[in-house]
């Protein structure tokens, strides 16, 4: 196999995601042969650092050997099994650890395949949660300007990404946002926390008029990926759990993207010191090594739904829910953050690249210089609407996977990255930002 030989297969036959298919006539898919550790490999031996996790679902390294085994070895045994009507050893053990993960609170699981999937299931689940309580009304959903959900109707509809959801709007469900809490919307000279204080005052303003028709909250906790990795303080994801215990309206936490670690707690929401009534995982779950997903919700949800009747249960379901090999990736996710001690190594890994990106923080051309965790981003000044092709490009030569989210350049390194490939990541960056 070559580059060139498989290049043209493939843009042939293949149609790909969040893709205008005309650019790869100037900027064709990078071909990737094999990956190891933080590095994918092109047929001629090209070597890319994957610094975005390939779309922020890789946490330990590409062929980790240790997921690599517990995958083999589950493929002896049992590859899938319908989840209606049977059930399976990884798939309970899964279910069990996460819900010790979250200090049982989120006792029930309920498994997709992606992280759109289990958005879908959280606004059914909690749309038919107040139906069935009596309260049928409630069934429009509030969510954050610039928040992104993923691209299924449902999830398109609480998203508020407008490259993608315009064209769709005649298709979609009109939900409401609200003002985000991202702090680099402040006013001149308002702190962050000041700012994420009136931003909870426009959700309580919101909710105090429109709580009889709403069912729920969605948000990302703490950092919105897709809006070019937005943070924002931990104190409105307070305030707005209390505001919605105070209009009985129920809080989903969407840590598809911010879950395992990401933001330097097992979860975001505990730097809140909350407990949401639907969290939703995926990319991370399985070690980004199988699509799977998972809502989680407590006992009280669960319960509005137990009856002799089987139009009051929930009646939703995706084929590959609670995949074996999936959920046997997922565990020995779980294993290496608890063998490994990795939210305590990633300090560690995260002060390092924090004190070594100190140059790019500074550069001329960057602004809004910003950590969460094993997360870092800025934006860049250009008025070249061309600007995230080219930095890919750039950072291409520098061998380095990073693709910007408009002007957004961001890491999201596995964590296995080291300090020698931190240094490069950090050196190579730098200089992508000169070519310009
Ligand atoms: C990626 C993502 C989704 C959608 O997940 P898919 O697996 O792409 O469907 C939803 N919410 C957030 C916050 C995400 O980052």
């Amino acid at each position: 196999m070559s580059n060139k030989y498989l290049l043209e297969r493939s843009v042939k036959a293949v149609w790909h995601p969040c893709t205008q298919m005309k650019q790869h006539e100037i900027l064709p898919p990078i071909p990737v042969a094999r990956g190891e550790g933080v590095w994918l490999y092109d047929f001629d031996g090209k070597r890319y650092l994957d610094a975005i996790g390939s779309w922020w679902v890789n946490l330990f390294g590409h062929a980790n050997p240790y997921i690599n085994a517990a995958i083999c070895d589950q493929l002896g045994r049992l590859e899938h099994v319908m989840l209606a009507g049977f059930t399976h050893e990884p798939v309970v053990a899964l279910s069990e650890r996460l819900s010790n993960l979250v200090s049982g609170k989120l006792g029930h699981c309920f498994y997709s395949s992606d992280g759109a999937s289990a958005i879908e299931i959280a606004l059914k689940m909690s749309f038919h949660y107040w139906r069935n309580s009596g309260y049928p009304a409630k069934n429009c959903f509030v969510s954050l300007q610039n928040g992104y959900h993923g691209e299924t109707l449902g999830a398109l509809s609480v998203t508020d990404v407008a490259l993608f959801k315009d064209v769709y709007s005649p298709l979609l469900r009109r939900s409401t946002q609200v003002l985000t809490p991202d702090w680099r919307y402040r006013a001149e000279g308002e702190f962050p926390w000041d700012y994420a204080l009136r931003a909870a005052a426009a959700l309580e303003t919101y909710l105090a008029k429109h709580h009889s028709e709403t069912a729920a909250l969605i948000v990302e906790p703490l950092v919105q990926g897709a809006s070019g990795m937005g943070m924002y303080h931990s104190d409105y994801l307070k305030l707005a759990r209390e505001i919605c215990d105070k209009y009985q309206v129920h809080l989903i936490a969407d840590e598809i993207a911010v879950g395992f670690g990401r933001t330097g707690t097992m979860f975001a929401h505990e730097q809140a010191d909350i407990a949401p009534d639907f969290l939703c995982l995926g990319k991370g779950l399985s070690g980004g090594y199988l699509p799977l997903s998972v809502t989680m919700t407590k006992s009280a949800v669960y319960e509005a739904f137990y009856h002799d009747e089987t139009a009051l249960g929930f009646l939703h379901s995706h084929t590959h829910a609670g995949n074996a090999l999936a959920c046997r990736a997922a565990l020995a996710t779980l294993d290496i953050f608890e063998q490994n001690k990795i939210i305590e190594a990633n300090r560690v890994k995260a002060s390092y690249l924090s004190h070594v990106a100190q140059p790019i923080a500074s550069h001329p051309k960057v602004k809004n210089f910003r950590n969460c965790g094993m997360i870092w981003a800025f934006e860049v000044e250009t008025e070249d609407p061309a600007f995230p092709g080219k930095f890919f490009l750039a950072a291409l030569k520098q061998e380095l996977s990073l693709r910007p989210l408009g002007n957004s350049v961001y890491f999201m390194p596995p964590y296995v990255i080291n300090n020698q490939e931190m240094d490069l990541l950090v050196a190579g960056t730098l200089r992508a930002l000169d070519s310009f």
